[in-house]
Protein backbone atom coordinates (compact mmCIF):
# COMPACT_ATOMS: atom_id res chain seq x y z
CA UNK A 1 0.00 0.00 0.00
CA UNK A 2 1.58 3.54 -0.81
CA UNK A 3 2.15 5.24 2.58
CA UNK A 4 -0.48 8.22 2.89
CA UNK A 5 1.81 11.48 3.98
CA UNK A 6 0.10 13.72 6.96
CA UNK A 7 -0.52 17.48 6.42
CA UNK A 8 2.63 17.63 8.93
CA UNK A 9 4.79 15.29 7.35
CA UNK A 10 5.01 17.24 4.42
CA UNK A 11 5.41 20.57 6.11
CA UNK A 12 8.28 19.35 7.92
CA UNK A 13 9.32 17.98 4.63
CA UNK A 14 9.27 21.15 2.92
CA UNK A 15 10.71 22.73 5.60
CA UNK A 16 13.96 20.30 5.39
CA UNK A 17 14.52 21.17 1.81
CA UNK A 18 14.42 24.63 2.79
CA UNK A 19 17.23 24.07 5.16
CA UNK A 20 19.11 22.57 2.54
CA UNK A 21 22.51 23.95 1.61
CA UNK A 22 21.76 24.95 -1.93
CA UNK A 23 18.04 26.26 -1.65
CA UNK A 24 19.81 30.08 -0.56
CA UNK A 25 18.61 32.04 -3.40
CA UNK A 26 21.78 34.00 -3.18
CA UNK A 27 23.78 31.16 -3.67
CA UNK A 28 21.98 29.34 -6.74
CA UNK A 29 20.52 31.02 -10.03
CA UNK A 30 17.06 31.38 -9.94
CA UNK A 31 16.27 28.69 -12.72
CA UNK A 32 17.56 26.36 -10.00
CA UNK A 33 14.98 27.58 -7.30
CA UNK A 34 12.25 27.19 -9.88
CA UNK A 35 13.17 23.73 -10.72
CA UNK A 36 13.33 22.59 -7.15
CA UNK A 37 10.16 24.05 -6.74
CA UNK A 38 9.13 22.58 -9.95
CA UNK A 39 10.17 19.12 -8.21
CA UNK A 40 8.53 20.02 -4.94
CA UNK A 41 5.17 20.47 -6.71
CA UNK A 42 5.74 17.45 -8.47
CA UNK A 43 6.31 15.37 -4.96
CA UNK A 44 3.25 17.03 -3.51
CA UNK A 45 1.29 16.26 -6.46
CA UNK A 46 2.60 12.57 -6.56
CA UNK A 47 1.73 12.53 -3.01
CA UNK A 48 -2.20 13.67 -3.41
CA UNK A 49 -2.13 10.96 -6.66
CA UNK A 50 -1.22 8.15 -4.67
CA UNK A 51 -3.49 9.07 -1.53
CA UNK A 52 -6.40 9.30 -4.46
CA UNK A 53 -5.39 5.79 -6.00
CA UNK A 54 -5.93 4.44 -2.56
CA UNK A 55 -10.02 5.00 -2.93
CA UNK A 56 -10.42 4.72 -6.55
CA UNK A 57 -11.63 1.19 -7.75
CA UNK A 58 -9.62 1.27 -11.39
CA UNK A 59 -6.12 1.82 -9.31
CA UNK A 60 -7.48 -0.97 -7.15
CA UNK A 61 -7.92 -2.88 -10.15
CA UNK A 62 -4.54 -2.19 -12.35
CA UNK A 63 -3.08 -2.82 -9.06
CA UNK A 64 -4.62 -6.70 -8.82
CA UNK A 65 -4.47 -6.94 -12.75
CA UNK A 66 -0.43 -5.81 -12.85
CA UNK A 67 0.26 -7.55 -9.47
CA UNK A 68 1.97 -4.07 -8.61
CA UNK A 69 0.96 -2.08 -5.69
CA UNK A 70 2.12 1.13 -7.16
CA UNK A 71 0.14 0.56 -10.34
CA UNK A 72 -2.57 3.21 -11.38
CA UNK A 73 -5.26 3.69 -13.57
CA UNK A 74 -4.89 5.95 -16.39
CA UNK A 75 -6.47 8.68 -14.96
CA UNK A 76 -4.12 8.91 -11.76
CA UNK A 77 -0.85 7.83 -14.24
CA UNK A 78 -1.37 10.96 -15.96
CA UNK A 79 -2.09 12.79 -12.62
CA UNK A 80 1.19 11.60 -11.36
CA UNK A 81 2.94 12.24 -14.56
CA UNK A 82 1.33 16.21 -14.26
CA UNK A 83 -0.33 15.85 -17.08
ZN1 LIG B 1 -7.28 5.79 -10.16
Amino acid sequence: MPKKPSQSSIKKQAAKLRNRPGWDPQQRGSDDIQSKLQSLDQELQNERTYEESASCEACQRAQDEAQDPSALCEHHLQQALGF
